[in-house]
């Protein structure tokens, strides 16, 4: 199979991060699953290949400068320059306000600020040389305030100043930089939240669908193809935008 482009996906080994990693194979994408540890993406890579596809599974940190710079130089002699990256990898911290740690403050800087900073300067030496990019940034509804993440919230609104940025930085360049912000999405990470605080999956999947005008909650493939649709070479005059995708308006 002859592939359009080279793709990076951090997070990619399982939630959102996984199903964009299937979507932009199936549009004929290669696809880079990156993930903090290689072996979680084993079982991405397989199916993408299964199906007929190219994937390359590539264990990193995306807060660590060094592990990015080499994962970036990996993909691109393993698989050809990288033009379109999808800045997924993400981790909850909550906790009010009084209760937060530095820790959790700085985890949560570190993976979705820092992690989108260090991938996107990897990669834009490959789009610019190239002359095309597409950057899509993972942000959310939480980015208008939500209680308990104030760590989260902050980084979510801002990646939306990072991707307008980038998409005035790059666009000469032929480069586009969005932002897709999800509502409530089915994945371990919300999974994690109902435990969190007690309540059972299904149950706090119901109670948020009751608040969603589409009345149910998200999948990780509703997300993958709003993705999809910035990554595309047909989006090339959409920059700097916020897609939300939250089966309904934002407050
Ligand atoms: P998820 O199921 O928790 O998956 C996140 C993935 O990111 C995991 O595979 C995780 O690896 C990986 N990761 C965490 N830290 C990393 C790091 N430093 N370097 C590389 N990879 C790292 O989350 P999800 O629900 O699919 O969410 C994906 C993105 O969408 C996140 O940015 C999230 O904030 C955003 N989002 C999600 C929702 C939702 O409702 N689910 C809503 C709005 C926005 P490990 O498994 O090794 O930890």
């Amino acid at each position: 199979m002859t592939h359009t482009r080279v793709a990076i996906v951090t997070g990619g080994a399982r939630g959102i991060g996984a199903a964009v990693c299937r979507r932009l194979a199936s549009d004929g994408m290669a696809v880079a699953v990156i993930d903090l540890d290689a072996a979680t993406c084993k079982a991405v890579v397989d199916e993408i290949e299964t199906a007929g596809g190219t994937a390359l599974g590539v264990g990193a940190d995306v807060a660590d400068e060094s592990a990015v710079d080499q994962a970036v130089r990996r993909v691109a002699d393993e698989l050809g320059a990288p033009t379109v990256l999808v800045n997924n990898a993400g981790v909850l911290r909550d906790n009010l306000l009084f209760r937060m740690s530095t820790d959790d403050w700085d985890s949560v800087m570190n993976v979705h600020l820092r992690g989108a900073f260090l991938m996107s300067r990897a990669v834009q030496k490959h789009m610019t040389e190239a002359a095309y990019g597409r950057i899509v940034n993972l942000s959310s509804t939480s980015a208008a305030g939500n209680r308990g993440q104030a760590n989260y919230a902050a980084a979510k609104a801002g990646l939306q100043g990072f991707t307008k940025t980038l998409s005035i930085e790059l666009g000469k360049f032929g480069v586009t930089a969005n932002a897709v912000a999800p509502g409530f999405i089915e994945t371990e990470m919300t999974a994690a939240t109902a435990e969190r605080v007690g309540v059972p999956f299904e149950e706090f999947k119901a109670s948020a669908a009751a608040q969603i005008p589409v009345a149910r909650t998200g999948r990780p493939d509703d997300v993958a193809h709003a993705v999809s649709f910035f990554a595309s070479e047909e989006a090339g005059f959409v920059s700097g935008q916020v897609l939300y995708v939250a089966g309904g308006p934002v407050a």
